[in-house]
């Protein structure tokens, strides 16, 4: 890396937050450094995530919270990535809900007529080959393979010598003139994609990111033959050759990151709530997903440096939101727009 030129952007962090924006500025010919110290044995959410993307909150039926905007960006995102790196990441696979009583027939129905969510959700129900139950499908669902995303992304930036795979030691970061300086690297802004661990950067010191531990499991499943992804309680993902990938557990209070026993009950518990089929676990792994309280992301600048921002707090919802941040955080950097007060940094030094 030559000492010489000034890059737009140092990325702190390369999971979904610090990929989809490094990748939003490639798109608009900006430059950039990515710092992660990426370590094999070391799981981040991001490498383990199913990559699912969904704009209704299944348990009650209900829109998530800007999803038309966010499903916008994120197909333009895809297709932009797609393109760029001749690489199929995106799979538009509808997921099929699980409606286990009448009950939750008759509330699909209703929700279904609804003018806000027709949009989600599929007039007629589907049947499956293995079991009598029925199937709401929601629309313009689907996923991303994430790790796959994750892996063309970091073999881009160490072929061009723009990765540097360290942790960030920010009593090193110096800010004179406008300009930021780290090592050899200078640049105009820093933008801090750092998961759960947020919790050390003396920039955001009040940015409350909770840490929710989940865990995903692939199995081996040669009697399923599953196509479409489904939703039992748990999501289930047909990969190829028999394999799925099947997630994910949700559990705030417990902090190790070592994967359970009890993870692997409940999700074969779940899987199995249609019908038991034999079969093999092949991988199963855990990490800390950076949920907020408020259940809302944390995006812009510091109170004290405009040129250093954050880019957090995406929970379980990492592939849908990010597309959308990177534009919001794009234009108030370039077009000087107001970030939303809802995902504000601005919330946390109030
Ligand atoms: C089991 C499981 C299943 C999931 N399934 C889905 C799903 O289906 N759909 C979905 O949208 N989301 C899913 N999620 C949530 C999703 O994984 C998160 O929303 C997302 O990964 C958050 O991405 P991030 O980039 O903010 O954080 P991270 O993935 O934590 O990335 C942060 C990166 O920053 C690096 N870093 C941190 N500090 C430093 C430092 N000081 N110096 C250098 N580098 C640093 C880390 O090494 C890491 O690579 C799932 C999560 C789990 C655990």
């Amino acid at each position: 890396m030559g000492n010489k030129k000034i890059y737009d952007f140092i990325i702190v962090g390369q999971g979904i937050a610090g990929t989809v924006f490094a990748s939003s500025l490639l798109n608009l010919n900006k430059s950039f450094v990515v710092i992660d110290s990426i370590k094999p044995r070391e799981m981040s959410p991001s490498r383990i995530a199913l990559g699912v993307y969904n704009p209704l909150v299944l348990k009650w039926i209900t829109k998530v919270w800007n999803a038309d905007h966010q499903l916008e960006s994120l197909f333009s995102f895809c297709n932009f990535f797609e393109n760029h790196f001749q690489t199929k990441i995106h799979f538009k696979q509808n997921i099929y809900r699980l409606l286990e009583s009448s009950l939750d027939i008759n509330n699909w129905n209703a929700k279904q007529s609804s003018i806000k969510l027709s949009r989600y959700l599929s007039r007629s129900l589907n049947d499956l080959n293995f079991t009598e139950k029925k199937f709401g499908q929601v629309l313009n669902s689907g996923w991303v393979d994430v790790k796959l995303m994750l892996d063309v992304f970091l073999g881009y930036i160490q072929e061009r010598q723009i990765f540097l795979n360290k942790k960030i030691d920010y009593k090193r970061i110096i800010f004179k003139d406008d300009l930021i300086y780290y090592d050899n690297i200078i640049c105009r802004n820093i933008v801090f994609c750092e998961g759960c661990s947020v919790y050390h950067n003396p920039f955001f010191k009040k940015a409350k990111v909770v840490p929710t531990k989940g865990e995903a499991i692939k199995i081996h499943c040669p009697n399923l033959n599953l196509r479409s992804v489904l939703h039992t309680g748990v999501l289930i993902i047909p990969l190829k050759d028999d394999i799925y990938h099947v997630g994910s557990t949700y559990d705030p209070n417990d902090t190790s990151i070592l994967p359970t026993k009890k993870a692997i009950d409940k999700l074969t518990n779940k899987l199995s709530v249609i019908k038991k089929f034999p079969h093999k676990i092949i991988n199963h792994l855990a990490a800390h997903r950076p949920s907020t309280e408020d259940r809302k992301p944390i995006l812009g600048p510091s109170v004290n440096n405009k040129n250093i921002f954050i880019f957090n707090g995406l929970g379980s919802r990492g592939i849908l939101l990010a597309p959308y941040l990177s534009e919001q955080l794009i234009n108030h950097i370039y077009s000087n727009k107001v970030i939303e007060s809802e995902i504000s940094y601005k919330r946390f030094e109030l």
